[in-house]
């Protein structure tokens, strides 16, 4: 038997927790009808009917709570109570609620584990300017990289002149600083900042993404 046919190892055909609705009294507001999350009712020439009575929560009864007219009705709450005694349910709960607890546990230590991922810098774009042209720029970036978990990506270099070049006219170069392992790349924007620095470039911007 499917485990949600069962109220805690109980067949749930077996268990008469359902609502009636006084035909009578009800006065078609459809409250219950709004309210009960589990397809329960239905509503029929303007009166709330029952229609999967076999759907309703046991023990639950809040359309009767909420009903304007009190056209809701179910049976005394004596019979969940004689149920839990008669079926011993209580080893069957514990073993539920440990179940329960397990995955509870395991899901917030998944959202805090995420968390902790969304709070890691792993992607920073980084603007610079000064005497960028010289060969030595690309041989430093290579090796900045080099057998590192890091990637400098989307490259861009922008030199206003090239006869400028000669007279130290300053360039402009963008990149991104990726994580290729999904690392924090805090201390490795340190290191980036001081080969700025030793080489006498000017930091412009730096953007974490
Ligand atoms: S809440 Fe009460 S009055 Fe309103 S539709 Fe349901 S049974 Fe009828
Ligand atoms: S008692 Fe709860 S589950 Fe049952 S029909 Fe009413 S609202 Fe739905």
């Amino acid at each position: 038997m499917a485990k949600q046919e069962l109220w805690h190892g109980i067949p749930r055909k077996d268990i008469p927790w359902y609502p009636t609705v006084g035909a009578d009294t009800c006065i078609g507001c459809t409250l219950c009808f709004a309210t009960c999350g589990r397809s329960v009712y239905d509503m029929l020439d303007n009166l709330a009917v029952v229609v999967n009575p076999m759907n309703c929560m046991v023990g639950c009864s809040t359309c009767a709570t909420v009903c304007p007219v009190q056209a809701i009705h179910f049976p005394d709450r004596s019979l969940v109570w004689k149920l839990e005694r008669e079926h011993k349910i209580f080893k069957i709960v514990r073993q539920e609620s440990e179940e329960k607890k397990a995955k509870l546990d395991a899901a917030r230590a998944r959202a805090a584990a995420e968390d902790a991922i969304a709070k890691l810098t792993t992607r920073a774009r980084i603007e610079i300017a000064g005497q960028l042209s010289e060969k030595r720029c690309l041989t430093q970036l290579d090796e900045l990289v080099q057998d590192r978990p890091f990637d400098l990506v989307n490259l861009r270099l922008e030199i206003p002149t090239v006869q400028g070049m000669r007279t130290n006219t300053p360039s402009r170069m963008t990149f991104e600083i990726t994580s290729t392992e999904q690392e924090d790349i805090g201390g490795y924007l340190s290191e980036v900042r001081d080969w700025i620095r030793r080489n006498g470039w000017v930091l412009i911007s730096e953007q974490h993404l």
